[in-house]
Formats: C-alpha cells, structure tokens, sequence
C-alpha cells in the first residue's frame, strides 16, 4: 500500500501544451506575420500601401537617424551598424525609404538605370518598399560590408551602385 501511495505522489500528468506554451507560440506566429514576404521579395503587410506610398507610422526609424525602413531591414541593419563600429568600420547612411515623388524626380535628375543612369523606374525601386539603403562607405567599409552583410541579409544588388545594399532576408 506505501508502494502504491509512493507511485501516485510521483505520478505527473504530461505536458500538454509544447515548450514555451500558448504566449510564445502566438509571438512566434506575429513575427511570421510581421516578417513574411511575397514571392517578389515585398514584406506582405507594405504590399497594401504599395511602392513608395507608405506611411511613417508603417516604417521604423534607423537608431537615431532620420532614415526609415520595413521594420525588420531597420532593425537589422543597426545591428550590423553595431558590429562594424566596433570593429572601428564606421557606416553612413545618405538615403533610406523613397516615397514615389522623389522616386521620380530622381529619375529625371540622373536618368533611369535602364538607360545608363541611375535610378530605377518609379514604383519598382527597392527604396520605394524600405528594404534598401545608400551607404557612406570608405575603401575599408566597402570591404567589411562586402565580408559581413550577408550574415546581416544585405546584399549588394546593383552593379554600377557600389553604394546600394537591399534587404534580401536573413
Ligand atoms: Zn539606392
């Protein structure tokens, strides 16, 4: 009878729920959500406001620049920032999210890409969707940034634009 009691006090029902429970699976799912993209490479939840026409609100902040960008492109690219200054890189920004009019006006100003200038056609440039940055790099952060954005989801995408990085996904 003691033995019987002694196997019903170690008795523990199972786990039902996975690890981490109900909370952490409903944040894993907003951030599936929040980060998913199109088979184009547009995150889905910009895809309603269309290219170079997004509010601020739906944008984040780069730190504590003025630039913008699709929130998880802005988060990672401070974070990348973050690395290289402290390997002593220092990485500037001189242009972020593009809204349509300037996409335009750009392409006026220094012709279209396809025509030997540089500015893509309005509403399919990447800085009209937040996920590409113009960068202040020197010789040295040319080199770190061609070494080290990938691990950060940054890709030099055009070739006469040393300049360009896109956000790709990590
Ligand atoms: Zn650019």
């Amino acid at each position: 009878m003691a033995e019987i009691r002694s196997q019903i006090a170690a008795f523990r029902p199972p786990a039902t729920e996975p690890a981490g429970g109900a909370e952490s699976f409903r944040q894993a799912l907003d951030t599936t959500l929040r980060t998913a993209r199109t088979a184009g490479g547009v995150p889905v939840e910009l895809t309603k406001y269309g290219n170079g026409r997004i509010p601020e609100q739906a944008l984040q902040r780069v730190g504590t620049t003025g630039h913008r960008l699709w929130g998880p492109a802005a988060a990672s690219l401070e974070a990348m920032m973050r690395a290289a200054r402290q390997q002593g890189v220092t990485i500037g920004i001189t242009d972020s999210y593009r809204p349509f009019a300037e996409q335009v006006d750009l392409a006026r100003r220094k012709g279209l890409y396809a025509n030997g200038g540089l500015a893509a056609k309005p509403g399919t440039s990447d800085h009209g969707w937040g996920l590409a940055v113009d960068l202040d790099l020197d010789a040295r952060a040319q080199a770190w940034m061609r070494q080290h954005a990938g691990q950060f989801g940054f890709a030099e995408t055009t070739p006469r634009e040393p300049w360009h990085w896109a956000y790709r996904a990590k």
